[in-house]
């Protein structure tokens, strides 16, 4: 129904504002990516608009704080109920915008289900504590209630490679605390952020209390910079994160940012099921979302010991991706966001293979879409591998021993998650302790997370972590309150 309407409708989309859907002053055109169709319009606020929201956001902080728990868990049960009833048709939209195969559309729209059911229960068992203050002899007959209270409107800007859930990361958290939010989506992929607004506007939430708001990038520093949004929560590039960083230096800001992340597979995770269960995940993680996930696969870190069995499989794995048309059930990779995307992957994979990289699979591309594509050999200064290819490139690379495949981990600017195969519960721990990242997984990819687990990286890949409950930490600060004699 969604697309039907999308593409009969030549009025532009609304956004909202301060709970109410409003227009504003010219448009921006949605494309998918696959059919280079323009699949909406979006109006653009205005000035006038963005500071109505603002302004609205901050004299909200009162009355969204004061509404009682039962009533934000109430109004976050509630979108996820619709979210899961009106799932197949958001997951359309979701491909529509975003190119991502249709079966990935329908797991981020179940994830997004689970971030406001979770959420709902987090609001149910958010409190604090009481505290005993006289175990010391200054303090006898004094005790202390600690309570988080928000730390006021929480700005929020999402990227466009889950389009809905990482707004969702956002919006949840904010309600659960009681917290305004106000959520800029990304301009490729807008339709399901703004969606979430449809469900928000069918709770009894304070209407000032949330907005979400196409705003261009070029006029978000006045957001970024604007006290009355203390927390700013951003998932997106470094290079973005950093500039709003420099920003506002005073403000609580979270960054969940870029990565290259590795998979390492260990001398002793050997068998044939072994090598056939890591070569399958490794092939489904790089290429999920066309590569365009933060902790998607980028580098494989294999011991000699397994490093031949390995390739082969993995090579093979990856001649079983389907790829094209991302609406069919059955593909597994679809295009990248923009043909530009795909142009700046096929630059990067071709530098490499100048420098003397070999081609194992791939390294083709048609319009946005790029060929799941293996490097091996690969120059250790490639960009391939220092950078964040964003795109279905996987990078394979020798090792001799664990010492060198964490160091090599490790080697890297960022630092978010990794994946590590071994059956080995002491190199499992060593892990754990060694690798410079904000998650281990042992067993499976790097890109394996679930949304109630602390989630966020180290270096840079951010600060912060999100995870509902930690982001409810985040949005909210300790105030004390002492009782004397109690
Ligand atoms: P991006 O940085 O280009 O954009 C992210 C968001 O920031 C968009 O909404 C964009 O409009 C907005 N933005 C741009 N300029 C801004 C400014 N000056 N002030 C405020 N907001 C501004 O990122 P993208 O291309 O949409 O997303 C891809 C990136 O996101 C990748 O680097 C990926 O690794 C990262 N990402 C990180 C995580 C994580 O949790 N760590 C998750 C998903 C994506």
């Amino acid at each position: 129904a969604v697309l039907r309407e999308c593409h009969v409708s030549t009025e532009p989309r609304s956004f909202w504002l301060a709970g109410r859907p409003a227009t504003g002053s010219g448009s921006f055109p949605v494309v998918n990516p696959y059919t280079g169709e323009t699949i909406a319009e979006v109006s653009i606020p205005t000035d006038a608009q963005v500071e109505e929201a603002v302004a609205a956001a901050h004299s909200a902080v009162a009355t969204a704080g004061a509404l009682p728990a039962h009533a934000r868990a109430a109004a976050l049960d509630h979108v996820a109920r619709r979210l899961g009833e009106r799932s197949e048709e958001i997951a359309a939209l979701i491909t529509a915008e975003n190119g991502k195969p249709v079966k990935w559309a329908k797991a981020e729209v179940g994830r997004a289900v689970s971030v406001f059911r979770w959420a709902a229960e987090e609001t149910r068992r958010f409190g604090g504590e009481l505290q005993r203050l006289d175990t010391d002899a200054a303090a006898t007959g004094r005790a202390a209630i600690v309570r988080r209270f928000a730390k006021g409107a929480v700005l929020g800007i999402s990227p466009f490679n889950f389009p809905l859930n990482l707004a969702a990361h956002k919006v949840a958290p904010a309600i659960a605390v009681g917290a305004p939010i106000l959520l800029k989506p990304a301009p490729a992929t807008p339709l399901s952020g703004l969606l979430i607004g449809e469900l928000l506007a069918e709770t009894d939430l304070p209407a000032g209390s949330w907005s979400i708001l196409p705003v261009p990038n070029e006029r978000m520093a006045a957001l970024n910079e604007d006290p009355r949004l203390p927390v700013i929560s951003f998932t997106g590039s470094t290079v973005v994160g950093e500039l709003i960083q420099g920003q506002a230096p005073h403000k609580h800001v979270t960054l969940e940012l870029g990565g290259n992340a590795a998979a390492v597979v260990l001398a002793d995770y050997s068998s044939e099921a072994d090598l056939d269960w890591a070569a399958n995940r490794i092939a489904t993680f790089s290429n999920y979302q066309a590569g365009q996930s933060c902790i998607s696969v980028q580098r494989v870190i294999a011991d000699a010991a397994v490093y031949d069995r390995l390739v082969g499989k993995i090579v093979e794995a990856v001649g079983r991706q389907g790829v094209g048309d991302p609406t069919d059930p059955g593909t597994d990779v679809g295009p990248l966001v923009s043909e530009a995307a795909a142009e700046r992957v096929e630059q990067w994979v071709d530098e490499a293979v100048a420098a003397g990289a070999t081609l194992l699979a791939g390294g083709k591309r048609e319009g946005a879409s790029y060929a799941p594509t293996v490097l091996a050999d690969v120059p250790a200064d490639a960009k391939v591998v220092r950078e964040e290819v964003f795109g279905p490139v996987l990078v394979l690379q020798r090792v001799e021993g664990t010492d060198e495949a964490f160091k090599l981990v490790n080697d890297s600017q960022f630092g978010l998650q990794a994946g590590v195969f071994t059956h080995d519960i002491q190199a499992a721990f060593r892990a754990h302790r060694e690798l410079e990242v904000g998650g281990v997984i042992v067993g499976d990819v790097p890109s394996f997370r679930a949304d109630q687990m602390p989630y966020g990286g180290t270096k840079n890949s951010g600060v912060g972590r999100e995870g509902v409950k930690y982001a409810m930490a985040d949005y909210t600060y300790e105030r004390v309150l002492v009782l004397t004699g109690i």
